[in-house]
């Protein structure tokens, strides 16, 4: 049983049932699951959630679902201490929260494997979502499982790999001609006109509680408790949001001491409407057109940018921009120290990590983890010049002529 008992209004605290509904009937401001957090506080222990099972469904009674749930082995990533890549950045305590490893390589399986159980739960036969690639990878994956129909949009110029990694699936995939935003609002008038479940629009309150496992996960891997800098992407900022909310829930629920960590927001420079609002000093989101390789979280009319950009001033973070240059550079240093190959999205926050290190924004001895998103696989082809192999014949004198340094390192071997 869940403890969840209704979707409130995040502005106005209007209250409405756990049904597929997003936004406020009086205000249109965005709809929160609320639960009995005392009821639960009864249920939850440290031990109870760590002799759960090793995926996102261990934090199930923190979640607003029924039994049976969509389960294709997402989350409980591995938090791994990373000191050659903090050696490089100057960083004395560095971790990387691997999202990389979730079924469909992004964490966005935890936000569509709470979605898509719920949809289930609410009778819907069909699914949709309106994606810059990962999303919809996720979507076609869950929906497969659960014996649910599916339809993605996304736009037409995305990477090949993020499209074979959803069309496998066998949904009905949509290439929109136009940037995410007008994807996006495309599906804004299919859902009313159709009556799909769409994962990121109508049944967002439910994507939003799934991605708050990430917070979650690092804190019970740092043997329960928040680190003192957490660095993440930032899209339409809703998981920003929500890695901050699950650290404070955990606090709530005194499974940890109060959170006193200071949350930074990185995009990439071409999509930055987030970072644009932080260094004019408001709250207030303009919305921008987007020209990046970061593909994946280039959304120009963030939803969430407004919460996100409140996070960052209650956690005494920050909110900075990288160029794409400095994108690539950022996926080949974490490939290159610590063996990890992540996408545009990863190499965001490695390089905004670097820049908030050399500029002081985070100390050397801060405690940090750095969420990194999505798997390099994806987007192979901005990382291409690396692909530079040694052509040989099969023989030893081939080798030989054509590798000469390998001569003087076996010497020392
Ligand atoms: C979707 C996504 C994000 C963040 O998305 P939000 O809309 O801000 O929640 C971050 N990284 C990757 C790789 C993503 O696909
Ligand atoms: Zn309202």
């Amino acid at each position: 049983m869940s403890y969840a008992t209704s979707l409130r209004c995040r502005k106005c605290g209007g209250e409405y049932p756990l049904k597929a509904v997003n936004l406020c009937d009086f205000c249109f401001s965005p709809l929160d699951v609320a639960y009995d957090y005392k009821a639960m506080s009864r249920r939850v222990s440290r031990q109870a959630l760590s002799s759960g099972p090793p995926s996102m469904w261990r934090y199930r009674d923190l979640l607003p679902v029924e039994d049976p749930v969509v389960d294709i082995g997402t989350g409980f990533t591995p938090l791994t201490r990373c000191d050659n890549l903090g050696r490089e950045l100057g960083l004395e305590q560095l971790y990387i929260k691997n999202d990389c490893l979730n079924p469909t390589y992004s964490f966005k399986d935890r936000a569509v494997a709470v979605a898509i159980t719920k949809a289930r739960e609410l009778g819907f036969r069909t699914v949709a979502c309106a994606s810059t690639g990962n999303l919809a990878a996720s979507v076609a994956a869950h929906a497969a499982r659960a014996g649910l129909r599916a339809y993605v949009f996304i736009p037409a110029d995305i990477e090949a790999g993020k499209v074979v990694g959803t069309a496998v699936y066998g949904p009905t995939v949509v290439a929109v001609e136009g940037s995410y935003d007008r994807v996006n609002a495309l599906c804004n008038r299919l859902a009313e006109a159709y009556g799909w479940g769409f994962i990121n629009i109508s049944l967002r309150p439910y994507y939003a509680e799934g991605s708050k496992t990430l917070g979650y996960e690092i804190a019970e891997q740092l043997d329960w408790r928040s680190p003192d800098c957490v660095v993440a992407p930032s899209a339409s900022g809703l998981l920003f949001t929500r890695i901050w909310k699950g650290l404070n829930e955990l606090s709530m629920l005194g499974l940890i001491e109060p959170v006193n960590t200071h949350m930074h927001l990185v995009q990439a420079a071409g999509s930055s409407p987030i970072v644009n609002a932080y260094r004019a000093g408001t709250l207030h989101v303009h919305p921008v057109e987007p020209h990046t390789i970061a593909k994946s979280i280039a959304v120009g009319n963030p939803a969430d940018g407004h919460y996100a950009l409140k996070v960052v001033r209650e956690s005494g973070g920050s909110a900075s921009a990288v160029s794409d240059d400095e994108v690539i550079a950022g996926m080949k240093l974490l490939a290159r120290t610590e063996g990890i190959f992540t996408e545009t999205a990863g190499g965001v926050v490695i390089a905004g990590l670097q820049n908030m290190v050399r500029s002081g924004v985070i100390r050397r001895d801060e405690l940090t983890v750095a969420c990194i998103t999505a798997a390099g696989l994806k987007t192979q082809e901005v990382v291409w010049d690396v692909v530079q192999p040694i052509v040989i014949q099969p023989t030893l004198e081939s080798f030989k002529e054509r590798v000469p340094a390998a001569g003087t390192a076996a010497e020392v071997r």
